[in-house]
């Protein structure tokens, strides 16, 4: 077989499966967003975004909510109100909030991670929790905050699991704060309210650009006490938006429209991974909700990867390789796929 190199651009993207941030607005959301009723959202005048977070704290169980530009934001946000100069918080070594922000904490928080190995579940086993939270020791940073992630790499945390290590944290005086970008996907795989998800933690980071569609976006919810302290961590970080209420409307929008269709995502996930595992070159792991990680066979990965690339069909990886699905890939989406995919491994029926 000789294709072009890996770099080789498509032609044209038919399919972009490398993450469920690659949505568009919808011709709808377009219009629910010029539509909307804007003010200076640093003068307290938007209306549209204190609906936005309003909605999002009654559908998570909180108090009140605070909009960010991002969730990346939202996460440094809520470790740097939870945590002071030299304090601490517990974090997976995969955890967004750890790994993939840049370091956030530690550079603009003075905040120290204390990075654990997951469990294959996703979880951070409770005996290494434990005993990681220091001693009241002055040679120690001050144990102040437990971050969890779900979902985390597209799995679910087990809720006993989660219920066991609120009880632990709340044991021994720490706060908790979940990292729930896709709390969504976790929701709708355990067939539970968002709210049953986000239940007994301090604070939430939602995304509303990720499975939900939204151009941008995330709400922080909590307590009101938390949320304006928050506010003045925000405002410092440059994320105080002025007229907000038009990226706030598409997450309304979002909320409306795209939550109650986020289990589609999870049957489409589910559709291609069985449709990818009939070929023996292709290992998928269990699906749990959006994402799919597969093993390509070594002897034809790169191959493949440039193949997918040509047809229009964009991945993550290589050898290892993350698809995941999300509103702008329907189920015919996933059937053209699998057809390219078989014409690659039998090239009579290109
Ligand atoms: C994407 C993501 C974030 C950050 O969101 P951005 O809006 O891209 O900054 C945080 N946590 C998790 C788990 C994510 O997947």
């Amino acid at each position: 077989m000789s294709y072009p190199t890996a770099s080789a651009t498509p032609q044209r993207v038919l399919y972009d499966f490398r993450s469920d941030t690659v949505t568009r607005p919808t011709p709808a959301m377009l219009a629910a967003m010029a539509a909307a009723e804007v003010g200076d959202d640093v003068w307290g005048d938007d209306y549209t975004v204190q609906a936005l977070e309003a909605e999002t704290a009654e559908l998570t169980g909180f108090e009140a909510g605070l909009f960010l530009p991002s969730g990346t934001q939202s996460n440094l946000v809520a470790l740097m109100t939870h945590c002071q100069r030299g304090d601490e918080y517990l974090v997976g070594q995969l955890a967004h909030c750890y790994r993939w922000e840049g370091g956030g904490a530690a550079v603009l928080g003075s905040i120290q991670p204390q990075p654990l190995e997951h469990a294959a579940d996703g979880s951070l086993p409770l005996d290494q929790l434990e005993a990681a939270i220091k001693p009241d020791d002055p040679h120690f940073a001050r144990t102040r905050l437990l971050a969890l992630e779900n979902t985390i790499g597209g799995k679910v945390l087990p809720p006993a699991y989660v219920a066991d290590a609120l009880a632990l944290a709340r044991r021994h005086g720490l706060a908790t704060h979940l990292d729930g970008a896709r709390l969504w996907n976790a929701a709708a795989a355990l067939g539970v309210a968002p709210a049953e998800v986000a239940r007994g933690f301090d604070s939430v980071s939602l995304c509303l650009s990720k499975g939900l569609g939204a151009p941008v976006g995330s709400v922080l919810v909590g307590r009101k006490d938390f949320l304006s302290q928050a506010r003045r961590w925000r405002k410092m970080l440059g994320g105080g938006m002025r007229q907000a209420g038009l990226l706030a409307e598409a997450g309304r929008h979002a909320l409306r429209h795209h939550l109650p269709r986020i289990g589609e995502d999870h049957v489409n996930a589910r559709l291609l991974a069985e449709g990818l595992s009939r070929f023996a070159a292709l290992t998928v792991a269990p699906v749990q909700t959006n994402m799919l990680f597969v093993s390509v066979d070594p002897a034809i990965a790169a191959d493949f990867a440039v193949y997918l690339r040509q047809q229009g069909v964009l991945i993550s990886g290589v050898a290892q390789q993350r698809w995941v699905t999300h509103l702008d890939v329907d189920a015919a989406a996933i059937a053209a796929t699998l057809r390219l995919v078989e014409a690659f491994f039998d090239p009579a029926k290109r």
